[in-house]
């Protein structure tokens, strides 16, 4: 039976899409390695990941498996007063990850929720502490933390995603994005912002919340890892809990497992998501230090209020499980150091075309920063033509594919993003 477009375009909302005149949409019936199989049989190339996460490609026999073996044992069980296997295997694996100083984990169902929890975390922390009013936070411009409303209340206010919402949210501190590049000189003038905020408002502000390294949804950009490092230092110099959204950037994408290892720092709070179950199956998880786990078991509440219904779905622990045992294995660092030389090449010439302002590349992302917005529906239509997956966003075409991608593959994106800027 032929996928109903008809319907779907009259009655079901996709992502950031009007119901009046909605984006067109591609049927995909299947998916596997790195290709995404229509409706109509044709093939093509997968440069998203699924939004970063098909980190191993799709179709994967051993996470198949580990969906499967799960499933014929219990496919949800609830997490209050209940444990199991796979979330018990999940965490340990998890703590083997991360920096050493984050020891405590909750299962969240998705990335905005992991930040939500994150949040909620860092104000509960210091609800009963000596410094009660530290209840605000600080975030960059350009940043991106996901789309409920805590989470909007973080990301760019201006020109970001949810800049309509704006006076109806909670009310935190913005810097300026970091304006030094990943790879330029680091400049003072970059991380002064930050220290006249400290200076002036520390006593009110209970966490800084930041994208490491990459600001993904609020423009695609890499800051130099000096911020980072300097940020690590002024939130303990002024108690102020560091939050790293690493759910993006998290398990190999940037060339580290994770972002914040470029700048050799810690967070006190971390969030993991996408990758973590590799595409299969909503998760997302927020880490945290003995620490901050401590003042929230002693604030009134005397536990993390929160606990979603499908805490810890048995199904999505067990696939992120064989998500992390391939990721432990190491391949990826060689895979993602190979995908960041080529698109280095391939991309370069990019740079000739009137309509890109900027090409960069880091790890396994590659982006054209345009002069101008882009039609999406058009180039979308055309990267299909072309047969690959590549969905830009305002005036970025970007891909971050699947770390199993082949040279060939890899040349057929970067070929299609080279034609679709040639003119
Ligand atoms: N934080 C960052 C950095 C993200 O890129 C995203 C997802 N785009 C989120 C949070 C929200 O994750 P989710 O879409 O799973 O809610």
């Amino acid at each position: 039976m032929s996928i109903n477009i008809a319907f779907d375009r009259e009655h079901i909302w996709h992502p950031y899409t009007s119901m009046i005149d909605p984006l067109p949409v591609y049927p995909v019936v299947a998916a596997e390695r790195c290709e995404l199989i229509l409706e109509n049989g044709q093939r093509l190339v997968d440069g998203t990941a699924s939004w970063w996460s098909a980190v191993h490609g799709y179709n994967h026999p051993i996470l198949n498996n580990a969906v499967t073996t799960q499933l014929s044992k219990m496919a949800h069980v609830m997490f209050g007063g209940i444990t199991h296997p796979p979330a018990v295997e999940l965490c340990q694996r998890l703590l083997q990850m991360v920096p050493q100083n984050l020891t405590k984990v909750f299962l969240a169902d998705s990335g905005s929720i992991a930040v939500e929890v994150a949040i909620k975390m860092a104000l509960q922390y210091w609800m009963e502490s000596a410094t009660p009013e530290k209840q605000k936070l600080i975030s960059l411009r350009k940043g991106y933390h996901g789309d409920t409303f805590a989470t909007m209340a973080v990301c760019d206010p201006v020109d970001g995603m949810h800049d309509m919402f704006s006076s109806l949210l909670p009310q935190h501190y913005f810097l300026p994005a970091p304006q030094r590049r990943f790879d330029g000189e680091f400049i003072e003038s970059d991380i002064t912002p930050l220290e006249e905020l400290l200076v002036e408002h520390h006593s009110e502000v209970a966490a800084l919340i930041v994208e490491p390294i990459v600001q993904g949804y609020g423009g695609m950009r890499f800051y130099h890892p000096e911020f980072l490092r300097r940020a690590r230092a002024l939130c303990d110099q002024y108690q102020v809990l560091l939050i790293c959204d690493e759910i993006a950037t998290g398990f190999g994408r940037t060339g580290k497992l994770f972002a914040c290892e470029h700048a050799d720092i810690a967070p006190d709070i971390m969030c993991v998501g996408k990758a973590l179950s590799a595409g299969y199956i909503t998760l997302a998880a927020t880490l945290c230090t003995d620490e901050v786990a401590r003042g929230i078991s002693l604030s009134a509440a005397g536990g993390l209020m929160h606990g979603p219904t499908f805490m810890a779905n048995p199904l999505a622990c067990a696939v992120a499980n064989a998500s992390l045992q391939l990721i432990e294995q190491g391949h990826w660092q060689q895979k993602v150091a190979m995908i960041e030389a080529q698109l280095k090449q391939e991309l370069a010439p990019c740079r000739f075309s009137s309509q890109v302002k900027d090409v960069r590349v880091l790890g396994a992302i590659g982006v054209l920063e345009m002069h101008s917005k882009v039609d999406v529906a058009a180039l979308q239509q055309q990267f299909v033509e072309l047969g690959v997956w590549i969905r830009p966003f305002n005036n970025l075409i970007y891909i971050m594919p699947p770390f199993i991608i082949s040279p060939d593959e890899l040349s057929k994106l970067t070929a299609a993003m080279r034609i679709v800027t040639s003119s």
